[in-house]
């Protein structure tokens, strides 16, 4: 008899994933699209995984393109295409076999979306990504339609930075117009000398200098749209970011009703007027108690991993029913929530203490099947849940240092 020490704990995965079939399915956009069809995702990473999970729970089949020969959502996938976003063959093949694909990030390239969307049905559309993914353009389009943000100049150039500085006042944050993620890009600056230094480390690439305001709080809103115009739209989530990163979301948000029916309200309206169909976010910071949009995300978010085990739908059952044309879920809170994003920095000093998170039967441990533990990286979360919000907190606290 083998003599395992229990309780097993997570981190041991198999790393053996379904072997690549080439698609021979072709499913066309009839809507709804039913269990048993295939849905694509681009781009493997944890969101996708989460949407794979989903799918497949639902008898859909589910192929993913990444060139992450260990993407997270490719273990879970009936099919992982391992090929670059821009490859014309991998993506006449998602095409080909999917019914309809959706991304899980904003930097896909537009012109891919565009590539696909001649095979199969594809959402959200490329126009709505193409402003998402570009921070210039998001806030240039977010000011145009009357939405409140933080003061910003865009920096094309050295010499633009003077005026700049001038418009938004210092500190400042620069910030990369492409590609950055999770605070990185992103640079304070209190004087033109700084500015500039920032610039030319992020090597002169289009960038959006922000005034720093100061946040009162910061809160969230995930929301899906469907071709006919209708919104679901999730609970306000409360977020608090460490070093650029969201550490923590507490759902509901600590606001008032009306503040947070009216980033609602703005979350909807930007959602109209985008003409989106899919999932997305939009991120809000609070200053003298007034809302301005920071940015959006054309997919599910990381403040939204609540509902996976706090809604009655979860955001990514959401994407997939807004994706196949099925009614929109019960966005309802069952339960106050806590999550907590663990990050690689945890296996640094010998944990993660997995035994001290799982001893609570109100913990709900997700982990993304990524091997490579890096600082920053985000390697899973967790959900407390509890009818009292206050104790959801004290214990997502306290186990996250615990871990
Ligand atoms: P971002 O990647 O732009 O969402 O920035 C990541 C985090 O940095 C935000 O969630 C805030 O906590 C902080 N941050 C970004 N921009 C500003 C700003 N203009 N003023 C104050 N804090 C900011």
């Amino acid at each position: 008899m083998s003599s395992k020490t229990l309780p097993i704990l997570p981190g041991a995965y198999d790393s053996t994933r379904a072997s690549a079939r080439s698609g021979s399915e072709s499913f066309r956009a009839k809507l709804p699209i039913l269990p048993g069809a295939t849905l694509g995702i681009l781009g493997g990473g944890q969101l996708g995984r989460m949407f794979t999970i989903a799918a497949r729970t639902m008898g859909y089949k589910v192929m993913v393109l990444d060139p992450d020969a260990a993407s997270p959502a490719g273990q879970m996938a009936d099919v992982h295409l391992q090929a670059d976003y821009t490859d014309h063959g991998a993506l006449r093949q998602l095409g080909a076999a999917c019914a309809a694909v959706t991304t899980e990030f904003e930097n896909v390239p537009a012109a891919s979306l565009i590539e696909l969307a001649q095979h199969c049905r594809v959402s959200p559309g490329a126009a709505a990504v193409a402003i998402a993914q570009d921070r210039s353009h998001e806030k240039s389009w977010l000011r145009e339609q009357g939405f409140a943000t933080a003061p910003f100049a865009l920096v094309n150039s050295e010499a633009g930075l003077d005026a700049a500085l001038a418009e938004t006042g210092a500190p400042a944050l620069l910030k990369v117009s492409r590609f950055g993620y999770d605070g990185k890009g992103q640079a304070r600056v209190a004087s033109l000398a700084e500015a500039r230094a920032a610039f030319k480390e992020f090597g002169g690439q289009p960038c959006v200098l922000e005034g720093f305001v100061t946040l009162e709080r910061e809160v969230s809103v995930v929301l899906a749209r469907n071709d006919a115009g209708e919104c679901a739209l999730f609970p306000v989530a409360e977020n608090r970011h460490e070093n650029g990163i969201l550490d923590l979301s507490i759902v509901p948000a600590r606001v008032s009703d009306a503040l947070a029916e009216q980033a609602r309200d703005m979350a909807r309206a930007i959602a109209d007027r985008l003409g989106y169909v899919g999932v997305m976010a939009v991120e809000f910071f609070i200053a003298d108690g007034r809302l301005m949009v920071n940015e959006i995300a054309p997919r599910p978010h990381n403040s939204g991993h609540y509902t996976l085990d706090a809604c009655v739908t979860d955001q990514f059952e959401q994407q997939l029913r807004a994706l196949a044309g099925l009614p929109l879920g019960d966005t309802r809170l069952l339960s106050p929530a806590a999550m907590v994003n663990i990050l690689g920095d945890r296996w640094q000093n010998g944990g993660p203490h997995w035994d001290a998170l799982l001893a609570h039967p109100n913990i709900k441990l997700h982990l993304y099947g990524k091997e490579a533990a890096r600082p920053g990286r985000k390697m899973g979360h967790f959900n407390v849940l509890d009818a009292d919000l206050p104790a959801a907190l004290a214990l997502a606290e306290k186990m996250r240092d615990a871990l």
